[in-house]
Parts: structure tokens; C-alpha cells; sequence
């Protein structure tokens, strides 16, 4: 308790972070509720939408309430109570239009003063431009036999399927209901799905094109970007008593399988962290063109095809979502300049349970191996850009004012922000950091924070939990990094390689390769007997070599482990990388592979890496090919990618 009281009373007297990529006026009036109604219309990708809006006022008069939104046709504003209409008018800027859309301003009509609650709605519609949804044909779908819609808000697309404070500072509970007019089509939302009508509808339909109804409603508080919905000719089956698996029927079989111990893995996380507190945990395996491995839409986890395997090694991914629940999920980053607070946090606690799944840390400090590896390529990479926005993309505090946050997304936030928490628990001990965490998510329990919030709870938390002694020598240790791990551009302060006897066999063997010049070393073989996570090890240590990985070796390579036929995703991209690299990859060998490979998958850690490997011509070429496959989010980077490569070269 007196820790809690120490620490708010300072923590009032710090300016707390603001969210630059929002044009709402969310310091002055805060979301409190939002009730969703979509009318889901999929053959001609248009939704009709009406918002009712609860709003808490925090500015000593409020005449104006300002919203994000992108590209979305609004039609008109009104209080519900007397139908009373209200004056709205779009500001736009043409370069913010595109980048992270328009500030929407509603006039009131009458002043409100602190305190009181405003409620009013919006009745808009929305089509293709939306670029938070994946309107899909029939034919894109595996069963094809309906259309298919799902959403993808991360880091600031929710302003474009609703008008919204579109930041992560703010978090509010959401109602929906969602009509469809096929009886084809099956809905989830991140939410629990009603067994029975609660809402009224706040407008009417011609009751004869209605097929169903479906209601959802979250009472737990989150941000706009967690509002998620799939729908299309999906369903359900159970992986336990408290999870389960949601896709197209024609998969779902393998899916069920692959996913049969998501209860334990929930309980693995539990161990460590505490109660999982939402209830359900679904997990919905999209379409292939899903740009990520996984998203974190609570209670209703999106996940890519490519996690599931066939042999379990994919599921970490699931493992990395449900940590999500507490961090991210419960505590917030506040903006996007904060990501790893919620992704550096979420890979700690992911390779927490992770010790327990794999049974041997060893394992799993293979994964920290792969990601340092990843994640130092990736800061060279950035450094080398002469633009300063791509610079800071290196450290933990990537500049997005003006710019589409996602621009910034990368695996730094990821591994970054893990190997930052790593060293500060190996300054007080396993069992006090856990312990520190905890107090740290029950402080910010469904609230947002940023790493200036962290860093003073850490310090009032050792300050009471350690002898005086011992906390100044802490304190020491943590002041003489934090700032240059958060905010420079370089290499973290403390270089961590994370060496085990699991990743010796590894690189002793990836250095044979290189000293045989061609020749298979005599113990080749053993790479057979690696987990799957040593593979991608070997690979990306491969890729870091590149320079002197010669053709004879890649030959040879191929020849031993016939890497460009392998059916795990998360090998192929790395050895297709490698191999367009090392200028491997010819029609002759195994471009084509590759070609093909991009146009089935569309997650963008697997082709981002791709496209960046090959010259500009071929990589425009191939994304022509397959920018109807992509989605939105991935276009994006991938067009990044290409446009970057007139700037460096
Ligand atoms: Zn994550």
C-alpha cells in the first residue's frame, strides 16, 4: 500500500507521454463505452455502420469533440436521446489523408462541463479503402463457398472501420451487433458472443435481406486498436475446457490438432504471471494473406496458417499471444513510440512459459539467439538509412509523429525490449523481477503506460523491496543503461549472446560448413536431430555469414537438407533469403521456389525479408503479381521496401 501511495503521488507530478498520432482531442474528453451496429454487406464489401458513443468530459468546457478517421464516408451525427442533428465537418491535410487519415470535429451544439457524460452517434459507411479489413472473395478462401472479411487494427487501422479516439492511451468496454445476409456467414468478434438478443437495433432493416443477428459485448476496458471481427463460413471447435480453435472447415481438423494444448499453455503463463482473467481464449486461424503471425484481439487471438506446422514447433506464436493478456492486453503502452511495452514485455513472459513447454532453458535461449541475431541485422540496417525517422526505428522509441505508425513496426520492440528486462532481472534475481512484474501489472491494470512510467515504478519498487545497500547499487546499474537502451540508435549498452550448448552444436556446425568450402562436414547429418528453432539458429548464423557463404556451400547445403522443399514457413523464408543473398537463387535452382512462395504467403516477417533481398525489378515485379493477395498492411511495407531501394542505392 505505501508503495502504491509513494508512487502516485509522484507520478503526478510527471507529464505523462501524449500520443502524436492521434487528431482526437482525447486529454479533453475520454471514451467510456462504445455500441457497435454493422451491417455487413460482403458481396459488394461495403459495411453500414452506426456508432453510440459514451463520452466522460475532462476539460473544464467541451464544445467540440474531435475523432480520428480514414477514408470513410460519415453521414450524419446525432444525440439519440432527442435526435437533435450535429454540425461535423472533416479537417484534412493531403499528405495526413493517406499517412493516418483526417480529424473528424463534431460540434455539440452546447457547452459541457467537467465531469458530465455526452452521448451521441454516428452513422457512417465504409468500404474497400478500409484498410484495417481484408474484404475477401469466395474464391480467396479455402472453403470457397462464401466471402470473408476480417480486421487487422494494429497500430492505428481502427479509425478506419470506426470514427474513434484511435489511441492506445485511451480504453473503454464495446458492445456490437453485427448483421449479415448470408446464412452462410458465422461471426466473432473480440468480445463474447450473446446467446441471446440484448441490444436494441438502433436502425431499421428490411427484415427479408436479414439473415442473422449477432451480438457481442467486452466489459473489460481496451484499446481501439483490440477491437476485432471475423466472419465468413468459420467455426468453432474446443481445445479444452477454457480454449479454442476457430476457422474455415476445410483445415480445421489439423488445426484442432496442432492447437490441443492451448488449455496448458494458458496455465504454463498463469504459473508465472497469475489468473488469467478474460475468461475464453479463442484463437482464429485466417487466411494466409494475414500479415502477421499472430494478433492479440482479446478472448479471439488471429493467427496465420503458417504457425501450424505439423509438428507443434510453430505454436510459440500461440504461446507469444496469450502473454499478450496481461501484457499488452491489460497494460497498455500508451502510443506507438512505446510498443515494447507491450512486445518486449509479452516475448519475456512468452519465454517464461516457454522454459516450462520446451522443459529446458536452453531451448529457449535459442530463440533469444535467433531473435539478438534478427534484431542486430535489423538495427545495422536502420542505422545505415540517412533518414531519421528509419534511425530510430533501432532504438525503443521510434519517432511517428506525421507518419503512419506502422511504419515503425519491426522485431526491435520485440528482442530490444527483452534483452532490456533480462538484464534488469538478472540484477535482482529470477524471483524478485517476477514478483515486480506482478506489482507492475496490478499498478497498471487496464491502464496505459510508457517506459518513463516503468522505469519510476522500478525504482520505488527496489527502493522498498531492497536494502539501501543493495538499491543504490542496483539504481547504479540501471541508470548507467536505461536511457541508452530506450532511446539510442546503436546497439543495446550490454551486448547479450545468450551462448548455450543447444546453440554450440549449431554454430560449430554452421563453421564447419563454411571451412568446408563446399564440402559436407562428417557430422552433417545432426542437423536432422535439431529442433526447429535450432534450424531457423543455423539459418539466420548462415545469413549473418552471408559474405563468405560461397555457391559451392549453398549447393552442397541443398544438396545435404534439401532446404528449398521444406514445409515449415519459418525455414523457408530464411534459406530463400539466404539464397537470393549469396545470389544462390536462379531459375536453375530455386526462384521459382521463391516466386511462388510469396504469392501463398503473406505474412510479413517471412516476405518482407524477401522483397528486401531481391533487386528492385524483380521484387516490383513480384509484387505486382501478388498485390491482390496482399493485404493492405503488407502492400504497404512491401511498396516501403521498394521505395527504400532507390534511397539506398
Ligand atoms: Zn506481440
Amino acid at each position: 500500500m505505501k508503495l502504491v501511495i509513494i508512487f502516485l503521488l509522484c507520478h503526478m507530478l510527471y507529464c505523462v507521454d501524449v500520443d502524436k498520432n492521434t487528431f482526437s482531442n482525447y486529454k479533453d474528453v475520454k471514451t467510456q463505452h462504445l455500441h457497435i451496429e454493422w451491417l455487413l454487406n460482403l458481396n459488394d464489401k461495403v459495411i453500414d455502420g452506426s456508432v453510440e458513443y459514451t463520452f466522460k468530459v475532462y476539460a473544464s468546457q467541451l464544445t467540440e469533440v474531435h475523432l480520428d478517421i480514414y477514408k470513410m464516408n460519415i453521414l450524419f451525427v446525432y444525440y439519440p436521446n432527442n435526435g437533435q442533428v450535429l454540425k461535423h465537418h472533416v479537417e484534412s491535410d493531403p499528405i495526413q489523408k493517406e499517412e493516418q487519415g483526417e480529424k473528424l470535429v463534431i460540434e455539440l451544439g452546447q457547452v459541457y462541463k467537467y465531469g458530465e457524460i455526452v452521448k451521441f452517434r454516428i452513422k457512417y459507411q465504409i468500404g474497400e479503402d478500409a484498410r484495417a479489413l481484408s474484404f475477401m472473395d469466395p474464391s480467396q478462401t479455402d472453403d470457397k463457398k462464401a466471402p470473408y472479411l476480417f480486421s487487422q487494427c494494429e497500430a492505428n487501422n481502427c479509425r478506419s472501420m470506426i470514427p474513434l479516439q484511435d489511441t492506445p492511451s485511451i480504453k473503454f468496454t464495446y458492445s456490437a451487433t453485427v448483421i449479415t445476409q448470408s446464412p452462410l456467414i458465422n461471426v466473432f468478434m473480440s468480445g463474447n458472443r450473446l446467446q441471446t438478443q440484448k441490444f436494441q437495433l438502433m436502425n431499421n432493416y428490411n427484415m427479408n435481406s436479414i439473415a442473422n443477428v449477432f451480438q457481442f459485448e467486452l466489459n473489460i476496458k481496451i484499446p481501439a486498436y483490440l477491437i476485432a471481427i471475423v466472419a465468413g463460413t468459420v467455426e468453432e471447435r474446443s481445445t479444452g475446457t477454457r480454449t479454442a480453435v476457430i476457422s474455415e472447415t476445410k483445415n480445421i481438423e489439423k488445426y484442432q490438432k496442432e492447437l490441443e494444448d492451448l488449455d496448458k499453455y494458458v496455465k504454463y503463463l498463469e504459473d508465472y504471471i497469475g489468473e488469467y482473467k478474460w475468461g475464453s481464449y479463442k484463437i482464429v486461424i485466417l487466411p494466409a494473406s494475414f500479415p502477421f503471425g499472430g494478433m492479440e484481439n482479446p478472448l479471439l487471438t488471429f493467427a496465420n496458417p503458417t504457425i501450424i506446422v505439423g509438428d507443434k514447433s510453430g505454436v510459440s506464436v500461440a504461446v507469444h499471444e496469450i502473454a499478450h493478456s496481461w501484457f499488452g492486453n491489460t497494460v497498455t503502452c500508451n502510443n506507438w513510440s512505446n510498443m515494447w511495452i507491450n512486445e518486449g514485455f509479452c516475448v519475456f513472459l512468452e519465454r517464461k512459459g516457454l522454459k516450462t513447454l520446451f522443459g529446458d532453458i536452453n531451448l529457449v535461449h535459442v530463440n533469444s539467439q535467433v531473435g539478438n541475431n534478427e534484431m542486430n541485422a535489423l538495427i545495422k540496417e536502420f542505422n545505415s538509412s540517412q533518414d531519421d525517422f528509419i534511425k530510430s526505428y533501432a532504438s525503443l522509441h521510434p519517432k511517428t509523429e506525421n507518419h503512419n505508425a506502422d511504419d515503425s513496426f519491426s522485431t526491435i520492440p520485440y528482442e530490444r525490449g527483452f534483452q532490456l528486462l533480462y538484464y534488469l532481472e538478472k540484477q535482482i534475481n529470477e524471483t524478485r523481477f517476477q514478483q515486480l512484474l506482478k506489482d507492475w501489472l496490478q499498478e497498471y491494470e487496464y491502464k496505459s503506460a510508457d517506459e518513463n512510467d516503468f522505469y519510476r515504478f522500478m525504482i520505488f519498487w527496489l527502493k522498498i523491496n531492497l536494502s539501501s545497500e543493495e538499491f543504490l547499487s542496483v539504481k547504479k546499474s540501471i541508470d548507467n543503461v536505461y536511457n541508452k537502451w530506450v532511446y539510442d540508435y546503436g546497439q543495446p549498452p550490454i551486448e547479450e549472446k545468450f551462448e548455450n550448448p543447444a546453440s554450440k552444436d549449431v554454430i560449430d556446425l554452421v563453421q564447419s560448413w563454411i571451412d568446408g568450402k563446399g564440402t559436407k562436414p562428417q557430422n552433417y547429418q545432426i542437423f536432422d536431430d535439431f529442433k526447429s528453432n535450432q534450424k531457423q539458429l543455423f539459418l539466420s548464423t548462415l545469413q549473418d555469414k552471408n559474405q563468405v557463404v560461397t555457391d559451392a556451400i549453398m549447393v552442397s547445403l541443398e544438396d545435404a537438407y534439401h532446404l528449398s522443399d521444406l514445409t515449415d514457413a519459418e525455414l523457408l523464408f530464411r534459406w530463400y533469403t539466404l539464397s537470393i543473398n549469396t545470389k544462390y537463387a536462379k531459375d536453375t535452382t530455386n526462384l521459382q521456389k521463391i516466386r511462388k512462395f510469396v504469392g501463398l504467403v503473406g505474412r510479413m516477417k517471412m516476405v518482407n525479408p524477401i522483397y528486401k533481398a531481391l533487386d528492385k525489378e524483380t521484387a516490383t515485379q513480384w509484387y505486382q503479381e501478388n498485390y491482390a493477395f496482399y493485404h493492405p498492411l503488407t502492400r504497404q511495407s512491401i511498396e516501403n521496401i521498394i521505395k527504400n531501394k532507390t534511397i539506398i542505392k
